[in-house]
């Protein structure tokens, strides 16, 4: 089988070739250039050990040296290069007790995850395809390298990957390991908040993010997403919620937001907290969760008054994620026309400010921003006053009051 390289992976490899070692693509990108999708990135594993492959290349970073990773700068871009290893004995549900050094690369293939994630491929050797992954490709199903079992329980990760690459490729998953996921889901505790937070964003935003009903039937939720139990769904919820999730795009707030709707904003927030979103992410999930079932309104005053509340840049947001339950091409239409005609929905784009009142006499303080607020509700009510001249007359006017 002949595959694609980019030049940048091509060189790598023979570079490493010229002095004496393997080299390889491997991984996440040989599954996805079989398939004829786009890699994220590039993964190379060799024989050359860290320190030798630092000697090849200008430009490198440590970026795991203990793990055998140094990562490769080229030009703009950055590839990972890391040295065949063998997992040693997992004591704690998520990493080995330590890493070891091979010279195989059948041994740093037989400690990946799944058989599609375990093959290589360079030019010299073709495929390298020693677990049955291409077989598996062909029968679009994800299955563990070796026992499904022991693979769980070394990394408990492994589990909820299994469903993401599912609903990423839109795969079944093989007997023996859905059985596994199943029976060892419950050790998904003893896995970081961070590596569940990538998986769980992977799988919302991926092409199937319905398999989210997966992660709930496998008893994996209850492990990370405890919080989503009967108190807060009823019958037909978790149906409904993973069936809206492809009505948005593929994007992490909206599905998120889409998910988490039936806590609340407070209980979101406490939840996006613990698995260690960034606050920027926890803040727009939660204004999201806020707005799910908040009514818009359809006159041009309403949808002014409700975008000025929800702020411009995340309004677009809620229509998306309203228009998952309910018809909202009225409200967008609205919203559009007030787009265009660049009508003022926040106080930032006032034609008049604190200093301008100020200037008129006022004292600092706060009687400036409850005028500015008072004038801004007219202006929400009537675009055609966001003049200064206006403005300037009516703030005299109460002022002089
Ligand atoms: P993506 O397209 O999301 O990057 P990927 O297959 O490249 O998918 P990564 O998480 O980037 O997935 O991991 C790269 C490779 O490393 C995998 O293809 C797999 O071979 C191996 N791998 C990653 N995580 C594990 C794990 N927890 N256990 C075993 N092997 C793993
Ligand atoms: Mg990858």
């Amino acid at each position: 089988m002949r595959l694609k390289l980019p030049p940048k992976v091509v060189r790598i490899i023979q570079v490493l070739q010229a002095h004496g070692y393997e080299a390889f693509a491997v991984g996440g990108c040989v599954r996805d250039m079989i398939l004829g999708r786009e890699p994220d990135d590039w993964d190379i594993t060799t024989s050359a050990r860290p320190r030798q492959v630092k000697e090849l290349f200008a430009r490198t970073v440590d970026t795991g040296l203990a793990h055998g990773t140094v990562t490769v700068l080229l030009g703009e871009d950055s590839y990972e290069v890391t040295t065949y290893r063998i997992d040693g004995r997992y004591e704690d549900h998520r990493h080995p007790a330590q890493v070891e050094f091979s010279a195989r690369l059948a041994e740093d293939l037989r400690r990946r995850d799944f058989t599609i994630n375990a093959m290589a491929y360079n030019r010299e050797q073709g495929l390298v395809d020693l677990f049955g992954g291409m077989g598996d490709l062909q029968k679009k199903r994800v299955c563990c390298v070796g026992d499904a079992r022991e693979r769980f329980r070394e990394d408990a990760l492994r589990i909820l990957r299994a469903v993401r690459f599912s609903a990423q490729l839109g795969f079944s998953i093989e007997a023996h390991t859905q059985e596994a996921l199943g029976e060892l889901a419950g050790d998904l505790a003893y896995v970081s908040a961070e590596r569940i937070q990538v998986e769980l964003v992977k799988l919302l935003v991926s092409a199937h993010p319905g398999s989210i009903l997966q992660v709930f039937e496998a008893g994996i939720a209850g492990v990370i997403l405890p919080e989503m139990d009967e108190s807060v769904l009823g019958p037909g919820d978790l149906e409904d919620i993973a069936a809206s999730l492809g009505r948005v795009p593929p994007e992490k707030t909206l599905r998120l937001a889409l998910l988490l709707h039936p806590l609340g904003e407070q209980k979101s927030g406490k939840l996006l907290r613990r698995l260690r979103f960034d606050n920027h992410t926890v803040d727009t999930v939660r204004r999201l969760v806020r707005w799910y079932g908040h009514p818009l309104g359809g006159t041009p005053a309403e949808v002014r008054r409700a975008a000025a509340c929800v702020g411009g840049e995340l309004f677009p947001k809620v229509l998306q994620i309203q228009g998952t339950y309910r018809d909202v091409s009225q409200t967008r239409a609205v919203w559009e026309g007030i787009l265009e005609r660049k009508e003022c929905i926040s106080l930032k784009t006032m034609r008049i400010t604190g200093d301008d009142l100020i200037r008129l006499g006022m004292e600092p303080g706060r009687a400036v921003g409850d005028l500015l607020r008072e004038l801004f509700q007219d202006v929400l009510e009537e675009p055609g006053h966001n003049k200064k001249e206006y403005l300037l007359e009516c703030a005299k006017r109460r002022a002089a009051q």
